[in-house]
């Protein structure tokens, strides 16, 4: 094991844990907590420098259209790239990457997804509770972790910066063709 998994793993393992215990007293700082966490793992696992193509691009089901009434859980591709939402630019990412691309509806549909593609790495894109509580279930996996953006509020057309998610595909996917 590396000293930089050795140190996320301290990292998710204990002090997430400490930073959540201290959240109870300064619930304002909650947020601030996890995302510190995320950002952390983050360059962790880009200090690690994991190669593969083998990538898992996983989305909050936050990010498709309040008003679409396309069923994506099972499969993304049944989204018809109306554009109203960034579902259509992601699909058009994982194509070009040939990457496997699932929207998960909670931590538990996302391990089952994880346990079903078995990927090598794995870009995820959630709200910063849903993201660090998913890197402590699945350390010593590989993810870089992605806060997405919530201008109408939490868990309502979500949106996400597709530069970062480009920048974390090609991190994985760096030297791999
Ligand atoms: S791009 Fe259009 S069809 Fe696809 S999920 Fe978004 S709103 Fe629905």
């Amino acid at each position: 094991m590396t000293p930089y998994r050795m140190l996320r793993g301290v990292v998710l393992r204990v002090y997430y844990p400490v930073l959540m215990f201290l959240s109870a007293f300064f619930k304002s700082r909650k947020e601030g907590f996890q995302r510190s966490v995320i950002h952390i793992n983050n360059r962790l696992v880009r200090a690690e420098r994991p190669k593969t193509k083998k990538i898992l691009l996983l989305l909050p089901h936050c990010i498709q259209m309040n008003e679409c009434t396309i069923r994506l859980t099972h499969n993304i591709y049944n989204c018809e790239r109306c554009g109203r939402c960034e579902i259509k630019d992601l699909i058009e990412i994982a194509e070009e990457n040939s990457l496997e691309l699932f929207v998960a509806t909670g931590g538990t549909i996302a391990r089952k997804i994880v346990k079903e593609v078995r990927p090598e790495a794995i870009v995820a894109v959630a709200c910063e509770r849903d993201l660090s509580s998913g890197l402590v279930d699945t350390y010593p996996f590989p993810i870089l972790g992605i806060t997405n953006d919530r201008p109408y509020g939490p868990c309502f057309n979500t949106r996400v910066d597709l530069d970062k998610v480009k920048d974390a595909i090609n991190f994985f996917s760096r030297d791999c063709d």
